[in-house]
């Protein structure tokens, strides 16, 4: 059939539900799936073609498309994957194409591998924007005017001048090296027998070419990782790509070093420091089928996959897989969705697998594998529960003598000691000792955080920034302005005092960030830190083989949140921890500070008794009808006016469908009534597993249109209730 007047069905990266129509110019082939360039108002823009159609005579005059690009066409196994994201989330399916288009330079022509790089040559001109981008061109990384350009947050104009004044000089951008091909004997341990058997399981779903969720779990150090990379051999041996997901803090160096080892070459990685240039190779290779492995982080499930085999979840409990911002996927609960569109196994890895998870594996849903320590060492190290409500602390101290006695043997002996408090910035609260006034955000309804090092009050919602004031902004006595409770560089400040000798390493997620943190991360791998102070991102899947003993400072922040995975949370937080100690040849152990040593879930801790953990949580959670026995979905109504987000709140909620099996609670007021000067109120719906929360939301919403300034955002399956 000729499609020489046909009509595509172009899909833009817009916050649109549906494409838009243009005629097909003659001589212009396309399928779906297609890449093309359309005119929009002004502009052109990159889309792809959802579908095509036969030009019906009575169609009004549609504008051509512009320009159809030179590669493979989406598959339609993503396709079908965008389209289901975006049902289930209720999101408008431009806004979920815009996340697999993030790589814009795939699509730059011949004419643009021009490239600008830093020469000696100090301009005799410089303003602040040429300083910025001379210092970006100095990492010595040649980029695009218009990559240079977005990364200093000039124009292009800038670039150009510079060039002109031989502050940068232009090369030639070299073709796209590409992807080698994975070697499957390349590396690897000899398996133990456990391991063996687990690997072998794995690769018979593989074999099996179907879709199946498969559950790994096993205390960390029990060799998960070299478990599933045989699953991950399996699919690359049958010609298939594969997917290996991280949560971001997890993708260090050393990791990405085990991948190479194991399979020859250096898998393709996708994450938010990568560069643009890679990212560009990255998709491509993604794209064209060449990139066999890629390691990343959430976002990679987008990469437009040509033949995706096999996902592995590392672990998989990790809420960070939760996307906040933008659209609020689940990338686990997505890579299992993507899985089951496209026929493929998907590996769930964890040492402290979600309650999700686990009652799926109860209900027969999810298959799973169990590995021991291979040294034949219990669940977790010996944990010690010290009860705080009979420590006595002096004033602005948070090591117990317990916990101080064990730092110092720890020491002592040479080894490493952490200590763990999941709190940034130096304290979370400051208060006026004058008049009792307490330092809070002037866009959000939040307390500011000191942050000292950086010598700044922190806004942790809306990252507002202001220097600490002298005096007190309400009473103005001077003097009087004291931080109340810890954060970590307080916690850094008293151990510093009290362990003089040590060497201290504080990693924090504000203090280091991108190839910093990576590099703290290594020095502290490498035992070059005795102490460590650490927020929760030490506790992700760090090897730390000189760590013998782990403190934990507060247990029991997640415990008193209104959080309904707040006890998951922490039990899994505690595990995490708890189990960086004693990886290495020296068994280790793990003490605990919390004023709530009765608790069952400390108590469970201090037994190191997972099981009585999860009955526990089960029954609680089965009682309440809350995940996984029962739904939940978020609204969040958001504004600049108080008075008028109120009011379309409760208008709302006026509104609501009645349906079996589906409460609506609220509007109430979110527990952070205010964000970045939006006012906000919520809903929480709770629903059986059976009812049909799309459904009844999107008959809810149909024809809401909320004005002016206010936004109505949908949270399916939320994580977050502030
Ligand atoms: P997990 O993923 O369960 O935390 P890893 O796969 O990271 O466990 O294994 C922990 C450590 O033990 C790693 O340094 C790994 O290289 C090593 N290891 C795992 N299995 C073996 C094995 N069969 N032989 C030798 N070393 C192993
Ligand atoms: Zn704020």
């Amino acid at each position: 059939m000729s499609r020489d007047s046909a009509i595509a069905e172009v899909l833009l990266p817009l916050a649109l539900d549906g494409p838009y129509s243009y005629r097909v110019p003659e001589g212009m082939a396309l399928e779906a799936g297609a890449y093309v360039a359309v005119p929009l108002g002004p502009r052109q823009m990159i889309g792809v073609v959802w579908a095509l159609k036969d030009k019906a005579s009575t169609e009004k005059t549609l504008r051509d498309v512009a320009h159809a690009f030179d590669m493979p066409a989406m598959p339609e196994t993503h396709r079908k994957f965008i389209e289901w994201l975006s049902a289930y989330y209720l999101e408008p399916m431009g806004n979920v194409l815009r996340m697999v288009l993030r790589s814009p330079g795939a699509f730059e022509g011949p004419r643009e591998q021009t490239a600008y790089r830093a020469t000696d040559l100090v301009p005799k001109r410089m303003t602040p924007q040429r300083a910025r981008v001379l210092e970006i061109a100095r990492e010595g990384f040649a980029m695009r005017a218009s990559e240079l350009a977005e990364a200093a947050g000039v124009g292009t104009s800038v670039v150009k001048a510079l060039a002109k004044d031989g502050a940068l000089e232009q090369v030639a951008l070299p073709a796209l090296r590409r992807f080698p091909e994975p070697d499957l004997n390349a590396g690897g341990f000899t398996l133990s027998g456990d391991q063996q058997q687990a690997a072998a399981a794995l690769r018979a779903v593989v074999a099996q070419r179907q879709h199946k969720v498969m559950l790994l779990d096993g205390v960390t150090g029990s060799g998960k990782t070299e478990v599933y990379f045989e699953a991950m051999a399996a699919a690359l041996a049958a010609g298939g790509q594969v997917l290996l997901l991280l949560p971001e803090i997890a993708l260090t160096q050393s990791f990405l070093a085990r991948v190479e080892r194991r399979f020859g070459s250096e898998p393709a990685q996708w994450h938010s420091d990568v560069r643009p240039r890679e990212r560009e190779r990255v998709w491509r290779g993604v794209a064209d089928g060449s990139a066999k492995i890629v390691v990343g982080a959430r976002s990679a499930l987008f990469l437009p996959w040509k033949s995706l085999k096999l996902i592995v979840v590392d672990e998989e409990h990790e809420s960070a897989y939760k996307q906040d911002d933008g659209v609020p996927y689940h990338a686990r609960d997505m890579a299992v969705l993507y899985g089951s569109i496209g026929r493929f196994p998907v590996v769930l890895s964890s040492a402290t697998p979600s309650l999700e998870t686990l009652v799926n594996v109860d209900r027969g849903r999810y298959g799973v594998v169990r590995l021991k320590d291979r040294h034949g060492r219990p669940e977790l190290p010996e944990i010690g529960l010290i009860d705080m409500k009979r420590a006595t602390m002096d004033p602005g101290t948070w090591i117990s003598a317990p916990l101080f006695e064990e730092v110092t043997k720890t020491l002592a002996a040479g080894d490493q000691a952490l200590l763990f408090l999941n709190r940034r910035g130096y304290a979370p609260l400051t208060i006026c000792r004058a008049c009792g006034h307490r330092l809070e955000c002037p866009n959000c309804a939040a307390s500011l955080v000191e942050h000292r090092f950086r010598r700044q009050l922190m806004c942790h919602h809306c990252g507002h920034l202001e220097p600490m004031p002298k005096a007190c902004p309400s009473c103005h006595t001077e003097g009087k302005m004291v931080p109340v409770g810890p954060g970590v560089e307080r916690l850094a400040e008293e151990a510093a005092q009290r362990f003089p000798e040590a060497r201290i390493a504080i990693l924090s997620s504000d203090l280091a960030r991108g190839t910093l943190l990576r590099d703290a991360i290594r020095e502290v791998e490498e035992g070059q830190h005795k102490l460590v102070i650490g927020t929760q991102l030490v506790a992700k899947g760090h090897h730390f083989p000189h760590l013998t003993l782990v403190g934990v400072v507060d247990a029991d922040l997640a415990l008193e949140s209104s959080d309904p995975r707040g006890a998951e949370r922490t039990w899994a937080l505690m595990a995490q921890v708890a189990g960086r100690a004693g990886r290495g040849a020296k068994p280790g152990r793990a003490m605990v500070q919390t004023y709530l040593p009765d608790h069952p879930l400390m108590q469970a801790l201090r037994k190191g008794d997972r099981d009585a953990y999860l009955n526990q949580e089960k029954k609680i959670r089965e009682g309440a009808g809350l995940p996984p026995y029962g739904r939940l979905a978020a609204l969040i109504v958001s504004g600049a006016d108080g008075a008028e987000v109120e009011r379309f709140a409760r208008n709302l909620g006026m509104i609501a469908p009645l349906a079996d099996g589906i409460a609506v609670l609220g509007p109430a007021a979110a527990p952070i009534a205010v964000v970045r000067g939006r006012h906000r109120w919520r809903f929480l719906l709770k629903a059986t597993r059976e009812a049909n929360v799309q459904a009844f939301l999107r008959l809810w919403l149909k024809d809401v249109r909320p004005k002016g300034s206010l936004a109505l955002q949908v949270d399916v399956d939320p994580y977050n209730f502030l």
